[in-house]
């Protein structure tokens, strides 16, 4: 076993026996998942991804598509027009959080539901099926193969997301999201249900690692601007109510999702993942924050500390 594979593998064991927290179970689907895999996965600059459990166990990815659907609209549009739609300011509040800016109606920022529903809504595309299409062309490009959604999930979420709509008929409101409702939510829904393992995950981190190139295909993703934007976005949002304690704790910009990924980025050195269902009572999985903690505490790798 290589030494990076190692450190991998001995962080993995150290926390193995964390069992604290519950699968999500607001989406049913993902209340099927088992609560004990556990997966973690880096990918270094030359685009050799090192993993270690279960990491070919696929899973949705969740929250987890909002930097790299961000990554999409910004390259699309770019960052004036992004912003006069979804602001950039941690929200202190629950990712699910009924809110928006007073007066203008913009959500926080793109990590949060509210702000994820309304960058899914700028995608251009004339129905569901070809901006879901975009989406995933895009994914599957940060990722190096192509991607697909598991259509249980999707249902799943379509048939229980009402909040969500909720969430999107407000905004709809203040003119932040222009396409009707049901093709931004269910766009989200699609999008969400991307089924991924922790290896695409960790190579997903890694484009934003290396300036939006993947390091395993060797294709340009976004450019560099654009994988700055979102990384500057994830250091302060990308943990829900959670992201001040992170940055102090782990000091790496991160984006976590209900189905219990994480995915963290050391930039110029590493894309980083990690995958357990059980979370904590913001949403975020607690042996895959775990995990990413003790790799940033013994690779040093805490962005605010003197390299
Ligand atoms: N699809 C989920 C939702 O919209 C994503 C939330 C999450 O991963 N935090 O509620």
């Amino acid at each position: 076993m290589d030494p990076i594979t190692a450190v991998l593998q001995d962080v993995l064991d150290e926390i193995r026996g964390d069992d604290r927290g519950a699968p999500a179970s607001y989406i049913p689907e993902l209340a099927t998942v088992d609560p004990d895999r556990l997966a973690f996965g880096v990918v270094g600059p030359r685009g050799r991804i090192r993993s270690v459990g279960d990491d070919e166990v696929e899973f949705t990815i969740q929250s987890m598509s909002k930097p790299f659907v961000l990554a999409h609209v910004l390259a699309e549009r770019g960052l004036t027009a992004v912003l006069e739609r979804v602001g950039a300011e941690p929200s202190g509040e629950p990712f699910n959080a009924i809110s928006l800016e007073e007066g203008s109606g913009r959500p926080a920022n793109p990590m949060v539901n509210a702000g994820a529903i309304a960058t899914t809504g700028m995608v251009s595309g004339a129905d569901v099926d070809e901006r879901t299409e975009s989406i995933l062309t895009t994914l599957s490009a940060f990722a190096g193969r192509r991607l697909r959604v598991d259509e249980d999930v999707y249902r799943s979420e379509s048939t229980t997301g009402d909040r969500n709509r909720a969430l999107a008929h407000l905004m709809r409101s203040y003119g932040i999201i222009e396409a009707p409702v049901e093709l931004a939510v269910e766009t989200y829904f699609r999008q969400c249900s991307i089924l991924v393992t922790v290896r695409d995950l960790a190579v997903m981190a890694s484009t934003l690692a290396f300036g939006g190139v993947n390091p395993v295909t060797d294709e340009r993703v976004v450019d560099e601007r654009v994988a700055r934007d979102v990384l500057s976005i994830m250091s302060s949002c990308g943990m829900y109510d959670f992201s001040g304690e992170w940055l102090l704790r782990v000091g790496l910009p991160a984006k976590s999702g209900v189905s219990g990924g994480v995915l963290a980025v050391a930039p110029s050195q590493f894309g980083v993942a990690a995958f357990s269902p059980r979370l904590d009572e913001h949403g975020n999985s607690v042996r895959g924050q775990a995990i990413v903690e003790a790799l940033s505490d013994r690779m040093g790798m805490h962005l605010l500390e003197p390299h």
